[in-house]
Formats: C-alpha cells, structure tokens, sequence
C-alpha cells in the first residue's frame, strides 16, 4: 500500500540506505514485539543488501524473543559504543529518553524516527511517524513494499507478523483494523507462520510465567463500582514464583478482561522506588493524556509510565487518577 504522505521520505530513507555502510537500529526501553519485529525485519532488510547492522534498546530483550533468529544483533549497552553508526535509526519508539539518547543525534549522525505512536517528539531528521498504524511493523512494511517490494523474505515477513501480531494483542485490540488484518494476509502470503508465531509468543507460556500470572491475579482490586481495576507484581512476588518482570507482558490485558472494567492498571515494581505502570483503556478513555501528566505516554487504549513512589503509593495515586478520569467523562463512551 502506498502511503502518499511519506512518499517522499521513503525516498529519501532509501537513498541513506544506498549511500550508507553502517547502521544502528535503536527500540525503546524493555522492547516489545513490535519493537523487536519492526528493528529485526529492517536489520535483516539491511543485512541483505551487504550493510553493517547493529540493534540496541535499553534493558534488553524479554527471555521469549532470544531465540529469534537474529536476536544476536542486539548489543549490550557497553557495545555500543565501539560502534560507530552512518545512520541510526528508531523504530518504534516515541520519545529520545525511552530509547537511547545518547545515541540519537551524536556527531551529526542522520536519525530515521519510524513510529505509531501519537506521541511521537519527531525528534529525527527524517520522521516517519503514523498514528493510524496499528503497529510500527505497517510502517517499516509500507517503505520495503515501496522502496524493494522483491526483497522482502519469509524470515522479514515473520518479525513484520510478529509486530503487528504483538501489538494488537493477537487481532483482539482496539486498533484490529481492516488494515492490520489485510496485512497480516499480506504477510503470510510473503512466508510469515501465524500459527508458530502466536504459539510461541502467544499461547506458550513458562511454568514460572504462570505462577506469577496466578499470584498477580490474585492482587487484583476493583475500584469505582467495577470499572477500574488494579493488579501488581512485586519484587517479592517474582522472587517466590522464579522468572523475571520481563516475563509480565501481557499481564495487564487479565485485569482489563474483566466485565465492566473501562480501565486497567498493572503495576510492576522494578526497583523499590521505581514502579512501571501499564494502562488500558476501552471506549473513549484516553489513557495516553494521564500519562503524559505523569510524564509517560502512549495511545488512546494503551499506555505507560514510571512513577518514582513505593508500589502501595504509586497504586493509590494512579487509581485515584483513573477514578477522577471515570468521574470526569461520565457519558463519554463511544
Ligand atoms: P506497555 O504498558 O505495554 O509497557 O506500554 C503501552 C504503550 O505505551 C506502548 O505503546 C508503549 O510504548 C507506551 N509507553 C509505555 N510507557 C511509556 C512511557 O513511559 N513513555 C512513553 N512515551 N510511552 C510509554
Ligand atoms: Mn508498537
């Protein structure tokens, strides 16, 4: 699909492609599957046409996406520097703080700034940013589709389905779009293996990953008459269940299943001050908006931020900021 908004960007990415030897892919913090798919089906793009190719995002790769094939791009934060990049680009990443900051804009280094995200700072030299996009993995599609539709592989086509299939939560969210379906045909069509891919990343869950699913589900609470809800996952909890807070993707959707839940928090404490705080919405509720007050961001349905407060704190005030939200857009639903 042609996307005549970006055309000429497209245009412009390829010619930095053919002019360039060296490239570092960069993902926001704790990438997820449409990070990882996004920056992967670019760097096997790349690696293709004869580039050198680097990937990075801060705090490293959740244990379930090691094993992709070229999960061994990824550097460790101390590699980075000894790679000097011609162009860098991110992918799927809002904001310069999230990703690698340093990184971005360093010695006159051309940043390509490939996004979904509403809340995008445009913070490149090129940007290719489109919020209707169901996921960033569209995006990096519609430029190889555009630029060298003949090069796209099986392997590309995989991390692409894994992007779109990861942010939307297996075809279940909000942003399901006739576009993210036609898509995903496009996708297997190309060699992507929807039933490997939403097994293993989907379905196929650890024994540790459940016992700690059990004991945060355990720590649900309802507020607001049932329309908000509230679950954690303490340094505590995983050290009695075994795994690691990387293994709590997806967590949060369990307390936003709920009958008559509008909105949903998961809090997940990374540190004893440092609580990471995923939110979801259905209808109208814009939970990117409360973020952003507390310095996060997001989408409409689905967005974060990290608040510097113990987790019974942080729990109270983010609930009390949903409950006046609710209170606030009485009648608001669509
Ligand atoms: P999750 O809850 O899955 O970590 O994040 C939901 C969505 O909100 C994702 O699109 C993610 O990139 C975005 N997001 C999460 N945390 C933050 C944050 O602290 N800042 C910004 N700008 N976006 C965030
Ligand atoms: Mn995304």
């Amino acid at each position: 699909m042609t996307d005549e908004r970006f055309a000429k960007d497209f245009a412009a990415i390829d010619g930095l492609i053919r002019s360039h030897g060296r490239f570092l892919l960069l993902g926001h913090v704790d990438p997820d599957g449409d990070c990882i798919g996004s920056m992967l089906s670019l760097a096997s793009f790349l690696r293709a046409r004869g580039k050198q190719v680097a990937c990075f995002a801060p705090g490293g790769m959740a244990e379930i996406y090691l094993e992709l094939p070229l999960a061994g791009l990824f550097m460790r934060e101390d590699e980075l520097g000894a790679f000097e990049p011609d162009i860098v680009f991110a992918l799927d990443s809002p904001t310069t703080a999230r990703t690698a900051g340093p990184a971005i804009g360093g010695a006159g280094v051309p940043v390509v700034n490939i996004d979904h995200h509403p809340t995008n700072e445009l913070y490149g030299d090129i940007n290719v940013v489109d919020e209707r996009a169901s996921a960033t993995a569209i995006v990096v599609y519609r430029f190889l589709a555009e630029v060298a539709p003949e090069r796209i592989t099986p392997e590309m086509a995989d991390y692409l389905y894994l992007g779109v299939l990861m942010d939307t939560g297996g075809f279940r969210f909000q942003n399901t779009n006739a576009e993210a379906l036609s898509m995903a045909a496009r996708f297997v069509e190309l060699g992507a293996r929807p039933y490997e891919l939403a097994h293993e990343f989907i379905y196929a869950k650890k024994l540790s990953t459940l016992r700690l699913l059990a004991r945060s589900l355990e720590s649900i609470e309802v507020h607001s008459g049932g329309r908000v809800a509230a679950m954690h996952v303490s340094r505590e909890m995983i050290e009695r269940a075994g795994g690691a807070m990387s293994d709590t993707e997806g967590f949060v959707d369990y307390a936003a299943s709920i009958d008559d839940v509008e909105l949903a928090a998961l809090f997940r404490e990374i540190e004893e001050r440092e609580i990471r705080v995923s939110l979801r919405s259905r209808n109208n509720h814009d939970v990117a908006s409360l973020a952003e007050k507390f310095g996060g961001g997001g989408h409409r349905n689905a967005a974060g931020l990290t608040i510097h407060e113990d987790l019974a704190t942080a729990e109270s005030r983010i609930v009390a900021a949903l409950e006046a939200m609710l209170a606030a857009g009485k009648g608001s639903k669509s």
